[in-house]
């Protein structure tokens, strides 16, 4: 009798929740595929079952990731552009406005992956969890 039914879930390394999340893969076993669609997820994962979305609204943590990432990556971009290439507010107004509005959704399945991968590794029964 090995009693691997009582012991504790395996927690994948950090480095492997991120590899996964950033190839849009299931956190428990990195073969399902979190997305269906740009902006569609399967109920559950296709290999292992895991439930992607544990509750309403789970995914709201994965705005704050969005918005982090867009906020940081905008202002590095207006930072080179003004103070670098010296391009005035007026000339940057619009094209920054227009990344505002497509970073986000490009990083949306990202912001998405990343932070199930977070909670993965925060919380390790996510992983052992089947509902
Ligand atoms: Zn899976």
């Amino acid at each position: 009798m090995s009693g691997d039914e009582s012991s504790p879930p395996q927690r994948p390394s950090l480095e492997t929740l991120i590899s996964r999340a950033l190839r849009l893969r299931c956190p428990r076993c990195g073969r399902g595929k979190l997305f269906t669609g740009w902006f569609s997820m399967p109920e559950r994962c296709s290999e292992c079952q895991l439930k992607y979305e544990r509750a309403s609204g789970y995914f709201l943590g994965a705005t704050y990731i969005n918005y982090g990432l867009t906020a940081v990556s905008l202002t590095a971009l207006y930072f080179v552009l003004h103070f670098g290439l010296d391009l005035s507010n007026r000339q940057l107004a619009g094209p920054l406005a227009g990344f505002c509005i497509v970073v986000p959704l490009l990083l949306f399945r990202y912001a998405r992956a990343l932070w199930l991968a977070i909670d993965c590794h925060i919380d390790v029964s996510v992983l052992a969890s089947d509902d």
